[in-house]
């Protein structure tokens, strides 16, 4: 279940905006406030560290794991491969308009079928 306060409260972190939040990046050791924290409105926390730290890494430095990332029925957040994420989500809202007789614009549906296809070769 994700545990926004948890992982707060093992960071030294710097409000930034709403649901956001910087933290000095405890896998690299950074000063600075170069890793970003924000809570998503689903409730899933992305990690985003400017030195490239893997999420993975940066709960593991402060001895935490996924599970305080995500909503319980939802998917890890997967920062290596934000594109296969986002072709996802795009087929998906497009095959629901579609499905509910929505008409997609041009501009739209070539992006749809081009996540489709980026989907289907892997
Ligand atoms: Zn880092």
């Amino acid at each position: 279940m994700a545990d926004i306060n948890l992982l707060l409260s093992k960071l030294k972190v710097k409000h930034s905006g709403k649901n956001q939040w910087r933290a000095c990046c405890p896998a690299h050791g950074s000063e600075g406030g170069t890793l970003k924290i924000k809570e998503q409105d689903s409730g899933k926390i992305t990690l985003t560290c400017f030195a490239g730290c893997d999420a993975k890494d940066i709960l593991g430095a402060i001895g935490l794991d996924f599970k305080v990332l995500y909503v319980e029925d939802g998917k890890p957040y997967i920062r290596h491969n934000p594109r296969k994420e986002l072709d996802e989500l795009t087929v998906k809202i497009a095959k629901y308009d579609l499905d509910n007789g929505k008409r997609l614009n041009k501009q739209d549906f070539i992006i749809f079928k081009e996540a489709e296809k980026r989907l289907r070769q892997g």
